[in-house]
């Protein structure tokens, strides 16, 4: 056990019946299931000044929560904080960090390089935001090695398919490297979140890896028919399905089938650690749809495993 303990949410205990990080339980899952562990593909690690930041804007109900409390489960120093995702088995996880504003993607970016050369087991992340010079950086950030990528259209307040982004959108495309997007109008709209403005980006660069991020949160019909469209579009599961996102963006259950036929491109995703429940409700959450073990172990392990070629 790594010390952080888990503060409930909801007057249980918070752990599914345990005491400290859910570690147990979150082997348990994975065991049952025969795999080696987990891919998460959407977990944040960032500078301790910036990460301070969003949790006291998580703190104050900031926009991006849509007003709704958000008590964070692992609020902890970086060194534990890794303790307990490898703690859960989590095999190969990412440093998802996002820029609010100009100036500030290549400063992250640095940043990123060393997290990912001290943390062997994180993807190496970067980030972008529409401005002069995107191009360059992103093309140093891809020759230094990142993995994948993170644009947050919300937090960033840009349009997508701003023609800024254009040429590196094409960059991205042609290298294969995966961007996690936030684009969807949850937990908060934005000015250019929702499905338009993606579509419009994959209109020009159809071969483009998005992975959008919290399953389209809560346009999630919408993104879904964008992966049935474009064939190297992405979902990750980060936080949907949930019992906190399900009281405000509900998932529709007629569009579970859909779930069925995406399976291979559906990936796991938790926010870890800016959730408001113990990690392996996410985990529950999943398995509660139904859909089967074949469909978990590709969602929890396998399809993140291929496409970042992580070897068992
Ligand atoms: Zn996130």
């Amino acid at each position: 056990m790594a010390g952080v303990s888990v503060r409930a949410t909801d007057g249980s205990d918070g752990s599914d019946g345990s005491g400290g990080s859910g570690g147990e339980d979150v082997r348990r899952f994975w065991e049952r299931l025969g795999l080696p562990g987990l891919v998460d593909v959407h977990t944040h690690f960032m500078p301790e000044r910036v990460l301070h930041k969003v949790w006291d804007y998580f703190d104050a109900l900031g926009p991006l929560t849509g007003g709704v409390e958000w008590p964070i489960t692992y609020r902890a120093e970086e060194s534990e904080r890794l303790a307990v995702i490898r703690e859960f088995g989590v095999r190969a996880f990412t440093a998802m960090l996002y820029p609010h504003k100009a100036g500030m993607a290549q400063w992250l970016n640095s940043w990123a390089v060393d997290f990912a050369r001290r943390t062997p087991d994180c993807l190496h992340t970067a980030t972008l935001f529409p401005e002069p010079g995107v191009e360059g950086y992103v093309r140093e950030a891809l020759e230094q090695g990142a993995r994948v990528f993170k644009a947050h259209v919300q937090v960033g307040a840009y349009d997508p398919s701003d023609r800024l982004l254009d040429s590196t959108w094409g960059l991205l495309a042609e290298a294969g490297v995966p961007v996690v997007i936030h684009c969807g109008s949850g937990p908060a709209p934005g000015k250019h979140t929702g499905p338009e403005p993606v579509a419009r980006v994959l209109a020009r660069h159809p071969r483009l890896r998005l992975i959008v991020a919290h399953m389209g949160m809560p346009e999630y019909e919408d993104f879904l028919a964008l992966a049935e469209r474009y064939g190297e579009v992405r979902l990750d599961t980060t936080m949907a399905f949930t019992d906190f996102s399900e009281r405000f963006a509900p998932f529709p259950r007629e569009a579970r089938t859909r779930l069925v036929a995406l399976g291979d491109r559906v990936l796991l995703g938790t926010d870890f650690p800016n959730i408001p429940y113990p990690y392996v409700h996410q985990l529950h959450a999943l398995e509660r749809l139904g859909l089967g073990d074949d469909w978990l172990r590709a969602v929890c392990y396998e399809n993140g495993a291929r496409l970042f070629a992580i070897s068992p």
